[in-house]
């Protein structure tokens, strides 16, 4: 990347923030977007960043933050939830590409914990793979309810925090790489009407002094 050549999770984080602020504001930039870039990023990537978020249309990441080529490592899943092929290609863009910062990207409205959601008030579930995802929602929804969290909002921001554990949890690779302070995870609630991303989890990046929930 040419801003940054060896980015902090924190640089890497700012960076981030500062193309949504510009997507929000209607100035975007549309960096790294042209053919010097594409020729420059051809032979090797260096993302700034692993982007883990929703699957949702309206959740374009390099749009709704301002990036372009060669800057962002995107994995979405319907309601960002994990498996083996998840886990790996993140561990791939921490591991062998040295992203600094792994962000999870959840938003408002989102049909998977909305599912998720619907299944435990009427106990249905839906048909075929889909009920994977939405098991894979269930435990969010029930942490949120059990503290007492019913809004929609507080719901989702759960399901953030929850991922970003499970993520770490399950990842020996990136949970050295926090403990080490070379990589960090947070959270992010973005609003579908507005485009803001808000920071609900932060995983490492407390000694920058960021901190959330
Ligand atoms: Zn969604």
């Amino acid at each position: 990347m040419s801003e940054i050549q060896t980015p902090t999770p924190r640089d890497a984080f700012e960076l981030l923030l500062a193309g949504n602020q510009r997507f929000v504001a209607g100035t975007s930039e549309h960096p790294n977007q042209d053919a010097a870039r594409r020729a420059e990023t051809a032979p090797s990537q260096q993302p700034f960043a692993v982007l883990f978020g929703c699957s949702d249309s309206r959740l374009a990441a390099e749009i709704i933050f301002d990036r372009g080529l060669g800057d962002l490592f995107v994995v979405r899943t319907a309601g960002h939830v994990m498996g083996p092929e998840v886990l790996g290609s993140i561990e791939f863009g921490v591991e062998v590409l040295g992203c600094p910062l792994v962000v999870i990207l959840g938003h408002d409205s989102c049909g998977a914990v909305g599912a998720a959601c619907a299944a435990l008030e009427d106990g249905m579930t839906p048909a075929g793979y889909v009920r994977d995802v939405v098991e894979r929602v269930t435990p969010s929804v029930l942490a949120a309810r059990a503290a007492g969290r019913v809004e929609s909002e507080e719901v989702l921001a759960e399901h953030v925090r929850h991922t970003a554990d499970l993520l770490l949890d399950r990842s020996r690779v990136l949970a050295d790489k926090v403990a080490s302070g070379r990589t960090a995870v947070v959270g992010l609630r973005y609003r579908l009407a507005d485009g803001t991303a808000e920071l609900v989890a932060s995983r490492g990046l407390e000694a920058a002094g960021i901190a959330a929930s």
